[in-house]
C-alpha cells in the first residue's frame, strides 16, 4: 500500500478516536488505573485548558509503583519518610507519562481531577474545573526522556482534537497557573522542543 493511502487512514482513524473520546474521555492506549480523587466537572465549562506537572515519589527515584499508589489513596506512608509528609492529601490527575513513555490513566477527561489546587489561567480561577492535568515522571532540574516527549506530543495532540478549545497557547505548566507554590514542570522541561514534537505529531496525522 502506498505511504499516501497509509496516511489518509491515519487521518480517518484520528478523527474517530477524537470523536469516541470526546464521548468516553479514556485515552484508548492508556492503562486505566482508576482513582477515586475525582469529581464532576461544573456545567457550562469547556475543557479548554491543558497542565503539564511532574511528579516523583520518593522524589528523583523513577519506575516504581509509589506514584499509582498515592493517586490511589493506597501509598503506604511508613514506606519512606517523605511519604509521611504526603499523607491524607489526596490528588489526582488524569494521565502519567512514565520515563519509558507508558500512558497511565487514572480519571476520566470528562471528569474533574484534582491536580492543579488553587490556580488561575488568564483571569479564570480554580483550573481542575476546565483543565486536563498530565503528569510527566520526573523532577524540575533532571532532563525529561524522548519517550516522554513524543507520548505528551501525540496524546496533547489527541486531546486538541477532541476539544478544539485547547489551542497551543492553552497548554501550560503548573508553575504558570500557580505561581510562587507550584514550581513544576521545571527548567528541565523543554517547552520549545515539546511544541516542535506537537507540531511534528500533528504532521503525522495524530498516529498514535
Ligand atoms: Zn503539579
Amino acid at each position: 500500500m502506498p505511504d499516501t493511502d497509509v496516511f489518509a487512514e491515519r487521518h480517518t482513524d484520528s478523527g474517530t478516536d477524537a470523536r469516541l473520546l470526546r464521548e468516553t474521555g479514556l485515552i484508548p492506549f492508556a492503562r486505566w488505573c482508576p482513582s477515586p480523587n475525582f469529581g464532576p466537572r461544573p456545567d457550562g465549562v469547556p475543557i479548554s485548558l491543558l497542565v503539564v506537572h511532574n511528579i516523583s515519589l520518593p522524589p528523583g527515584q523513577f519506575g516504581g509503583p509509589e506514584i499509582e499508589d498515592f493517586f490511589c489513596n493506597r501509598l503506604d506512608h511508613s514506606a519512606h519518610p517523605y511519604f509521611q509528609t504526603i499523607e491524607g492529601v489526596q490528588v489526582s490527575a488524569h494521565l502519567l507519562i512514565r520515563r519509558d513513555g507508558v500512558l497511565v490513566q487514572f480519571v476520566s477527561l470528562l471528569e474533574r481531577a484534582w491536580h492543579a489546587g488553587r490556580s488561575c489561567f488568564e483571569g479564570q480561577d480554580e483550573c481542575n474545573d476546565f483543565s486536563i492535568g498530565i503528569e510527566l515522571e520526573g523532577t524540575d532540574d533532571i532532563p525529561y526522556t524522548p519517550e516522554q516527549y513524543r507520548r505528551l506530543a501525540e496524546v496533547a495532540d489527541l486531546i486538541m482534537a477532541a476539544w478544539p478549545a485547547i489551542t497551543d497557547d492553552r497548554i501550560t505548566g503548573h508553575c504558570d497557573i500557580a505561581p510562587g507554590r507550584k514550581t513544576d514542570p521545571g527548567p528541565a522541561f523543554d517547552w520549545q522542543y515539546f511544541r516542535a514534537g506537537l507540531h511534528a505529531a500533528r504532521g503525522s496525522g495524530r498516529n498514535v
